[in-house]
């Protein structure tokens, strides 16, 4: 994940889709949960903005919160044990989610980044990373997500972690992605190190991006 300065704003995109297409996409990705309360809040204005300092996306969080089957009136702290057995609504939405679908909603990687968060909390990313880890293909930017936040801390679990990893290395030495290959760099450099293909992955990169080239030299470090 670039650790350059993302584009943040308080609201909503201010870039809209033509109405046509966005109704024709907004149809089909409704049939999710998830992706529906992603439509709807962009719909209402809601804040989508992942750790906005103004308002912590609470309006987006607590319909979160509510898809998921928590009351309207509880407090989005509510502890795991007093809610119903997992996964739950959210987990499952997340888990079934088509990645095509959910690139067309507006705000898709903040209102993701800001729902894996929401899971995670409830204890259950397990299941998400579990039916993730086992499509033919997940998109480089959810890799790289899911890799910086919560892989690299551990989350969801060792089996998990390790499944998530084997997959970012394999997708970085096919694609030499820059995001991809730093967050590598700085979550397991001695995985990188030992493994050939995404060694030649991390100096490819490094050519061509100063974020690379500051942090390529801990590889050697564990070497
Ligand atoms: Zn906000």
């Amino acid at each position: 994940m670039s650790t350059n300065p993302h584009h943040r704003r308080h609201g909503h995109d201010d870039i809209e889709s033509a109405p046509r297409v966005r109704a024709a996409e907004s149809l089909f990705s409704r049939a999710n949960q998830f992706l529906a309360a992603v439509w709807n809040a962009s719909d209402a204005g809601m804040c989508i903005t992942a750790g906005c300092s103004e308002c912590g996306a609470l309006e987006f969080r607590r319909a979160l919160a509510t898809l998921d089957g928590l009351s309207p009136d509880a407090p989005l702290t509510t502890p795991v044990a007093l809610l119903p057995e997992a996964p739950g609504p959210l987990a499952s939405a997340l888990a079934s989610v088509d990645f095509g679908l959910l690139r067309l909603t507006p705000r898709w990687y903040d209102a993701l980044d800001i729902a894996l968060f929401y899971v995670r909390d409830r204890g259950e990313l397990r299941f998400v990373l579990d039916e993730w880890v086992r499509r033919d293909a997940v998109p480089t930017r959810i890799l790289d997500l899911v890799l910086f936040r919560h892989v690299r801390y551990g989350f969801p679990d060792a089996r998990l972690t390790d499944l998530w990893l084997e997959l970012c290395l394999d997708v970085a030495a096919n694609t030499c992605d820059e995001g991809l290959v730093e967050s590598l760099i700085l979550t397991c450099p001695e995985r990188v190190g030992a493994d050939p293909r995404a060694f030649r992955a991390a100096m490819e990169a490094a050519n061509h991006s100063a974020c690379v080239r500051a942090i390529v030299g801990r590889l050697g470090e564990c070497a």
